[in-house]
């Protein structure tokens, strides 16, 4: 099985920040409140994310890095509420890393436990030592896979490419504590808040903060709230623009082109204006499934969601005079 897990794990992993988009969605599916993450070697030598929540049972610890186990199967793929639901993501990361789970379940009272995985290969739970929640820690990503090794960017890009993922996941998250940490980083430490604006001013920026003109639309059923910055407030790359589709933190394109049309008049093309926009609409209306783990988007109707875009930031510009 693990040449075949090799093979899945090239769909849901591709990079050290792919992984921790897993763990963090895992942690946040157990009803974490506090999420640690640190990093060595741009994550390619170490991952370890540490969090709050409910744990795993130590009869459940085999099942979680067996493929297409999970334990939040839902019966309608259009109505999930959980971030995960492949199950998939530890065992890809097994195949293809070393892995440890170390877990405490809340409700099986005093023992913590631990799993090991190499190269597929599963070791018998033993007991650990753990106050509470789970600790996932994953050495040497790839270290089986040279092929996929060399792939990787320098340990600096992949470092960036983590704390970009945890800043789309913080957004997302207020009331969650992110910290992120490590030998090859300065920490970084979002504390929980229940004002989703404070939370992106402290991703974001203070200026943005409190410069960003608040949207409010909606259009046909499609809700778009949100920040868009002032044109001034503008930068060389894309990284400060933020998409949220039904609470989830996506990629999408269109919506990459929908802010630079939005702005075409008021910012050099060359600049990318700063905005976080959240959408809300009836799940069937768009796919999220796309891709396992690219975070990829298929609205049904990509005109509407568009247009109420650009007209949204158009009119709060025209008021503002600009
Ligand atoms: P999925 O998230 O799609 O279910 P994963 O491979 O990411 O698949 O995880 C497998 C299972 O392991 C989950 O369904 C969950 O039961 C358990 N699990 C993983 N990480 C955690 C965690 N941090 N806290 C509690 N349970 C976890
Ligand atoms: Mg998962």
């Amino acid at each position: 099985e693990t040449m075949i897990d090799q093979i899945a794990a090239g769909e849901v992993v591709e990079r050290p920040a792919s992984v921790v988009k897993e763990l963090v969605e895992n942690a946040l599916d157990a009803g974490a409140t506090r999420i640690e993450i640190a990093t060595a070697g741009g994550g390619k030598s170490l991952l370890r994310v540490s969090d709050n929540g409910g744990g795993i049972a130590v009869t459940d610890l085999p099942l979680a890095i067996r493929r297409h186990c999970t334990s939040k199967l839902s019966d309608n793929l259009d109505n999930i509420q959980t971030l995960g639901f492949r199950g998939e993501a530890l065992p890809s990361i097994g195949s293809v890393a070393r892995l440890t789970l170390r877990s405490r379940h809340r409700e099986s009272g005093a023992d913590a436990h631990e799993i090991r995985v190499q190269n597929g290969q599963v070791e018998a739970p033993r007991p650990a030592a753990l106050s509470q929640g789970t600790v996932v820690e994953v050495r040497d990503l790839f270290y089986s896979v040279p092929a996929r090794l060399k792939f990787l960017k320098g340990e600096k890009a992949e470092s960036s490419a983590i704390t970009d993922v945890v800043r789309r996941m913080a957004i997302a998250f207020p009331q969650v504590r992110f910290e992120l940490t490590g030998e090859d980083r300065t920490p970084t430490v979002f504390e929980a808040t229940s004002d989703p604006l404070a939370r992106i001013a402290a991703v974001v920026g203070k200026e943005f903060g409190e410069n960003a003109l608040q949207l409010d639309a909606l259009r046909e059923g499609v809700e778009l709230t949100g920040f868009a910055g002032l044109p001034t407030f503008n930068r060389g790359n894309a990284l400060f623009q933020f998409f949220y589709v039904n609470g989830r933190p996506v990629r999408d394109k269109s919506l990459l082109s929908a802010i630079r049309g939005a702005y075409a008049d008021v910012v050099a093309r060359d600049r990318h204006p700063v905005a976080v926009l959240f959408l809300t609409l009836d799940p069937r209306d768009v796919d999220v499934n796309v891709h396992p783990a690219k975070a990829d988007v298929r609205f049904r109707d990509p005109g509407l969601v568009r247009g109420l875009v650009v007209g949204a930031i158009r009119a709060l510009l025209a008021d503002s005079g600009i």
